[in-house]
């Protein structure tokens, strides 16, 4: 899961026609949905980033607000510790630490998230693979020593890398070297905003946004209210590169700026191409808009691998659409899925182009 601090979207501006006053706290409706208001909290100390939860709730009812975002904090809080490899004892954890062929039993929950992992691997052609952790390990040592792997290393952690090191059974996972790892940092977050998003609504709330690290879920939203506004940053500034609306579903973003690390004075991405065992360097940042923050977080790590060219596998029959930042400082480029586009309000003067 992700320790990340800065936001790769910058904000979230509006709930459509609601404008947000402060960073926490309650958001002024305008006179075209008087009869709703939207509650936020800012909780801490979730999966190493921001976080920011809101319920749009019935006016003169703001209290209802409190114990539906209560719920959907703690269930964020529960994917987190079952999940997070950060967490030395969530049921992922355990699974890294198991030894050759030993078997973990894991919840059905965590099974049916590695089998949707799996899935996505295939779809990504092998872009998107939780079981690299050995190699992004490696490359955290790297990162920290300053000096790059040996050539041996690298292969031996490839050769740890791989579904074949992974069997998932009916309720444990078989692993075939004690050595072989899975990081879910790539998935779980938006795993964890669609089940806080669900719960939220569960609730009893008329909408809400789930927002962890400018990730973020849109759930009950009628097109009456106009759309959720989204700001996507520049690749090298802190500044916004644009706006999307959306009226629900998802977007995530995956960028060489948020996190990476340093060797011999050239940056590495944190995300690594499992094809080759090396930190990723086709994308600077991507955007991923999906039904889901599932696919749309899956979906940004893999074209982050991908590059633009991964854009032709994107599964938009499952509403997947993609914005890819690529190329350097001094000239980078924005390319679309065809159906991106339409989402984009107030691009940089409708540039694509950086400088
Ligand atoms: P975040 O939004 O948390 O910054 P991303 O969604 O960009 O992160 O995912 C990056 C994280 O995914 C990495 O920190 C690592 O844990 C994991 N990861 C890195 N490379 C891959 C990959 N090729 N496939 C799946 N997960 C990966
Ligand atoms: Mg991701």
């Amino acid at each position: 899961m992700s320790r990340s601090t800065r936001r790769p979207i910058l904000a979230l501006v509006g709930f459509g026609i609601l404008v947000c006053l402060t960073a926490v706290g309650l958001w002024k409706t305008s006179g075209e949905l008087p009869d709703y208001s939207a509650v936020s909290i800012q909780p801490e100390g979730i999966m190493g980033t921001e976080c920011q939860l809101t319920a749009i709730v019935p006016r003169g009812r703001e209290a209802s607000a409190a114990p539906a975002l209560a719920t959907a904090e703690a269930e964020l809080r529960r994917i987190e510790a079952l999940m997070s490899s950060w967490l030395a004892d969530s049921e992922i954890s355990r699974l890294n630490r198991a030894g050759t062929a030993v078997a973990t039993p894991l919840s059905a929950e965590s099974l049916a998230l590695l089998r949707e992992a799996r899935r996505l691997s295939d779809a990504s052609l092998g872009a998107f693979d939780v079981t690299c952790r050995p190699l992004i390990e490696l490359w955290r040592r790297a990162g920290a020593s300053g000096v790059l792997p040996s050539e041996a290393a690298l292969e031996h952690a490839r050769t740890l890398t791989g579904w074949r090191q992974m069997r998932l059974r009916e309720s444990d996972v078989l692993k075939g070297d004690g050595e072989a790892r899975v990081d879910l940092g790539g998935i779980a977050k938006g795993y964890g905003i669609d089940r806080a998003a669900e719960t939220l609504l569960a609730a009893g709330v008329r909408g809400g946004v789930v927002d962890v690290g400018g990730d973020l879920r849109i759930i009950g939203h009628g097109l009456d209210e106009g759309p959720v506004r989204v700001q996507i940053r520049s690749p090298f500034e802190a500044s916004t590169w644009g706006e999307i609306a959306l009226y629900g579903g998802a977007v995530c973003t995956s960028a060489h700026y948020a996190r990476h690390f340093e060797i011999e004075g050239k940056t590495y991405s944190h995300i690594i191409d499992p094809r080759s065992g090396r930190p990723a360097d086709a994308a600077l940042s991507v955007t991923v808009v999906a039904p889901t923050a599932l696919l749309a977080d899956a979906w940004a790590t893999a074209l982050s691998v991908l590059g633009p060219e991964g854009l032709s596998i994107l599964p938009r029959n499952e509403g997947v659409e993609a914005l890819v930042f690529h190329g350097t400082a001094a000239s980078w480029k924005t390319v679309t899925s065809p159906g991106f586009p339409v989402l984009i309000r107030n691009s940089s003067a409708g540039s694509t182009d950086g400088r």
